[in-house]
């Protein structure tokens, strides 16, 4: 697919000032994508600040050893994003998973660029590099800095191996492609540690998290002649294994890797009436649909919605909706 990139470039050259975000919860897709786009502008001597609604994951701290990703605070940041001059959204392709940063960034009449590999039925920015057929954000970021003729210093590189890495599931997935592994090889080549990048991502566990593992493996449900896999996190659940509900970030691909299971669901019970379902398939089943009409998105086989109700009535609702995918 070829991505207007001169439009970007333009951007870049016309103004000094740029905020970058991505979406609540940041993974490693959009937090690479940040680093490695920011310093390359801060290369070239502009003015970067990237302000996420969400704080990181402890396991992506490597990637900001000086704290410079702001989490956004309505108090301290207003005049930030006041005078940013243009905006990128990495990652994402919904206002809604952007919250009060979003809020600010879609009323402002600033320009707008999205960089993203979500599908997006309609126009979201003024600028939109969207592409759905790359393995992750980072693949359209690396694609940006070769278009710029980037230098890449080992930060450059090491965040955009980690965007790969983590949305490929570790070259699992299938959107595990030859350009995917490509850029990786060169990546390695400018000097990556692939073991060192994959120690912090994967090897940093807490025993809470591995505690609410065990609880949760124990206590599956099987439905669909044990095609479709479900499973509750419930507020108990955290409490009793005193982990958090980002612990569980990895954990709905679990159950997808039981033979003959197709589907795997995770329910997380944020608040009383508040519930993030997380949607997996195997490859054959398409579920992205089910968590579109819920409101949510994501990718064909890897999806997410949150739901404005109790965990219980969540179960029902969703167990509804994907049961008819097996008809
Ligand atoms: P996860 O289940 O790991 O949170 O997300 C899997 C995929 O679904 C990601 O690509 C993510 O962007 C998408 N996703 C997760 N939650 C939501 C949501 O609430 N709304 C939308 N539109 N997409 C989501
Ligand atoms: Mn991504």
């Amino acid at each position: 697919m070829k991505k207007d990139w001169n439009q970007v470039k333009r951007i870049i050259d016309t103004f000094e000032n740029f905020v970058l975000t991505t979406h609540v919860n940041p993974d490693g897709d959009g937090l690479g994508s940040e680093i490695a786009l920011a310093e390359y502008l801060k290369s070239i001597g502009k003015h970067v600040t990237i302000i996420n609604k969400s704080p990181i994951a402890y396991n992506y701290l490597f990637l900001d050893p000086f704290h410079e990703i702001l989490v956004y605070d309505p108090h301290q940041h207003q005049s930030l994003l006041e005078a940013a001059e243009a905006f990128f959204i990495l990652d994402i392709s919904d206002w809604e998973r952007l919250r009060e940063v979003g809020q600010f960034i879609q009323a402002s009449p600033k320009p707008k660029i999205c960089i993203d590999h979500h599908n997006c039925p309609y126009q979201f920015t003024d600028i939109d590099i969207i592409d759905a057929s790359v393995s992750s954000t980072g693949e359209l970021v690396y694609e940006l800095l070769l278009e710029l003729k980037a230098p890449f210093n080992k930060r450059m590189a090491e965040a955009i191996y980690t965007c790969i890495l983590t949305d490929t599931g570790s070259f699992r997935f299938s959107n595990t492609t030859p350009r995917a592994h490509h850029i990786v090889a060169e990546l390695i080549q400018k000097g990556v540690n692939s073991r060192e990048i994959y120690q912090n991502v994967y090897e940093q566990n807490s025993p809470s998290k591995m505690k609410l593992l065990g609880l949760i493996l124990q206590n599956l449900n099987f439905e669909c002649s044990d095609r479709l896999v479900w499973f509750n996190v419930t507020q108990q659940m955290l409490a009793q294994t005193r982990a958090a509900s980002w612990d569980t970030e990895g954990f709905a691909d679990f159950p997808r890797s039981i033979q003959g299971v197709e589907i795997s669901l995770m329910f997380i019970e944020l608040e009383r009436s508040k519930t993030k379902v997380s949607f997996r398939s195997k490859g054959k089943i398409p579920l992205n649909s089910v968590a579109m009409k819920l409101g949510g998105g994501g990718h064909e086989f890897a999806s997410g919605a949150l739901l404005q109700y109790p965990l219980k009535d969540c179960n029902k609702i969703v167990l509804e909706e994907t049961r008819k995918l097996f008809k």
